[in-house]
């Protein structure tokens, strides 16, 4: 596995691979990788040549008062894991080399930004986005992958790769859970025992929409649920609800009957600190 940290070197070897003929997939990720990161490589390897996987903790979509600073890292263990995956191009930039002095150029999806995630975290989709865009403009891969774990950001990802033309295939890759359900994701490292136990009731609160769709017969209204999922998470006094709602997962637009086109996705907070994420379809 080649490491490159310069965007010019690491962009050189890849139109060298294509010189040759060779397909490309990306796999853009910010690192302290778990099974949801290699399930995203292996997918790669089925699809195409030659893999790249990004590591880049991007600072831009980060709020002022976010996790940018204590963001999880582990370049060595990284590596390890990416090459007995069988990655072939490991990029980890310094931020002083992707975003050079005076950048000024955002790229935004408006409207699929601006929901969900979007409502309290202002200018994150902004920041993915733009970060999204410059890889595909270093590699001008074939394919990019991403997890389905974060669903909104699939849907931003695909919504502007058509809005902008962009000669790239998108594709989502199904969320990998711990043994209870938990969404793997390198943020659950910071949940300390008793909120790890706790954690898992994001997931089961989802689950229990569904079943409640998949066993009713006739059209099971949305708000109902919702509530009932939001007081199930609210039992435990550490939890807040950011959101919780049940969307058209074409276009995020909001649901009132549930139907098999729906997803239902949630972020939650414990004890004020950990911010976690999941999402359901209801397929
Ligand atoms: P991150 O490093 O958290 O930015 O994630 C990098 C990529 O891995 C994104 O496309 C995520 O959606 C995806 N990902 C994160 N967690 C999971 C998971 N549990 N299952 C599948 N994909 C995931």
């Amino acid at each position: 596995m080649i490491i490159e940290e310069l965007p010019e070197n690491a962009a050189r070897i890849v139109r060298e691979w294509r010189r040759d003929g060779k397909t490309i997939c990306l796999v853009p990720t910010m690192g302290y990788f778990h099974e949801g990161h290699l399930s995203l490589m292996k997918h790669g390897l089925q699809l195409a040549d030659k893999v790249i996987v990004s590591l880049f903790v991007n600072p831009t979509q980060f709020g002022a008062n976010e996790d940018l600073s204590v963001y999880p890292q582990d370049l060595e263990g990284d590596c390890h894991k990416a090459e007995r995956t069988g990655v072939d191009l490991l990029f980890c930039p310094a931020a002083s080399a992707v975003y050079r002095e005076k950048h000024q150029t955002v790229v935004s999806v408006k409207d699929v930004s601006n929901r969900l995630c979007g409502l309290n975290r202002p200018g994150h989709f902004d920041g993915v986005a733009t970060i999204v865009t410059k890889l595909f403009n270093m590699f001008s891969p074939e394919f990019a992958l991403f997890g389905e774990k974060d669903y909104q950001q699939l849907v931003v990802i695909k919504t502007m790769v058509s809005d902008l033309d962009m000669p790239v295939t998108v594709k989502g890759v199904p969320t990998i859970r711990e043994h209870d359900g938990l969404a793997m994701s390198s943020r659950n490292s910071y949940l300390d025992p008793e909120e790890r136990a706790i954690a898992p009731v994001l997931y089961e609160t989802l689950n229990d929409i569904r079943t409640s769709f998949k066993t009713k017969k006739t059209p099971a209204a949305v708000l109902p649920l919702v509530e009932k999922a939001k007081a199930k998470i609210t039992r435990f006094t550490q939890c807040s609800v950011d959101y919780l709602e049940v969307f058209d997962e074409r276009d995020l637009s909001p649901a009132e009957v549930i139907s098999e086109n729906c997803r239902a996705a949630g972020a939650i907070r414990i004890n004020g600190k950990v911010r976690l994420i999941d999402n359901l379809s209801m397929k």
